[in-house]
């Protein structure tokens, strides 16, 4: 029979993906005990796939994992998962590859199962299934809603590590689901009472012309908030880091969030109270445009077109929870 299935990497093989699997035993479903990246192509090109590799490797170093590849092997792997399954992608569908690296069996459970060591899984997914329903958001900006939930701070559990370790995020969103109104999404705040980021995305405010962002400190530093810094220096707009309260934001000219499937989306209210005049603000539409430009996509454009292409994934996103 044809194989119809998209192709995995797991641990030096390539396989179909209902054929991947890892034990039960594992100690990422033992204590959570991963790291992971997801990148994302333009025009089927991996975006900053190395800061992405680095990120991970940097994980891996900070938890003590041990990784089988090189930082170049696993690049080469990335490539050729991509190309396997090129062929199941079409017109302008996009690669969203999510690298899941568990340290693999705890020992006692050594002799039951033979696979021990680390595993390494790259997995490669049409981007339009993870952006689904966000087109409108980038008109309507969306409600930022702050969760009783906290984020944990770097002092109790290291959020650069991106790591699996999420109930708090889930939490946050399990939360904001219950809040009335569409677009609504989490923004958490740490035990200090200052803005860190959303549960997949980072956070900026706009001031007087100048970029704000939460400081490096209890936040996963996003490779795409590290862009809109880089388009921002081209731009020529000034970019602060710094500790952000709620009633900067409620002050606030413009505010957007940034992360990997969906670029830069347009904040427009706190609490449902607007922020600035329009949304999306100025700032905001051209650090989007410039994105795009830069990337050779219109970001905006191909999503809102996937979105009305298939009615079928108009549901919810995986930032939002629907019971
Ligand atoms: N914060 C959290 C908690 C995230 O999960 C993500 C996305 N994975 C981000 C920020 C944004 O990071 P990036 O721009 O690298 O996608």
């Amino acid at each position: 029979m044809e194989n119809k299935e998209r192709i995995v990497y797991l641990n030096g093989e390539f396989v179909p993906e209902s054929e991947a699997k890892i034990s039960v035993y594992d100690s990422a479903l033992m204590f959570g005990d991963m790291i992971f990246e997801m990148t994302r192509s333009f025009n089927k090109k991996q975006f900053k796939l190395r800061e992405h590799l680095q990120r991970l490797y940097n994980s891996a170093k900070y938890l003590e994992i041990d990784m089988p590849l090189s930082m170049i092997e696993m690049e080469q792997k990335v490539h050729e998962v991509v190309n396997k399954n090129d062929v199941y992608f079409q017109g302008d569908d996009e690669h969203r590859i999510m690298i899941d690296v568990t340290r693999g069996l705890l020992s006692i459970y050594q002799s039951v199962d033979q696979r021990a060591g680390t595993n390494i899984i790259i997995t490669d997914f049409p981007l339009k299934w993870t952006v689904r329903n966000m087109g409108k958001l980038y008109e309507q900006g969306i409600n930022l809603v702050i969760p009783s939930q906290r984020n944990i701070p770097a002092s109790l559990l290291e959020p650069k590590v991106k790591n699996r370790s999420r109930i708090h995020y889930l939490k946050a969103n399990l939360e904001v689901s219950k809040y009335a109104g569409e677009n609504n999404w989490a923004l958490l705040l740490d035990p200090d009472g200052f803005i860190t980021e959303g549960t997949g995305c980072n956070f900026f405010i706009v001031k007087s012309g100048k970029l704000i962002t939460s400081e490096p400190r209890n936040i996963l530093r996003g490779i795409s908030r590290d862009y809109v810094f880089e388009l921002a220096y081209k731009l020529g707009i000034p970019c602060v880091e710094k500790n952000i309260e709620p009633y900067d934001i409620y002050t606030a000219d413009e505010a957007f969030v940034t992360g990997t499937p969906f670029c830069i989306l347009p904040v427009n209210s706190l609490f449902n109270t607007k922020i600035g005049e329009k949304t999306p603000g100025l700032v905001t539409s051209l650090l989007l445009k410039t994105w795009s430009d830069c990337v050779n996509v219109n970001v905006v454009e191909q999503i809102q077109d996937w979105n009305s292409q298939d009615a079928k994934l108009s549901g919810v996103s995986p930032y939002s929870v629907e019971k």
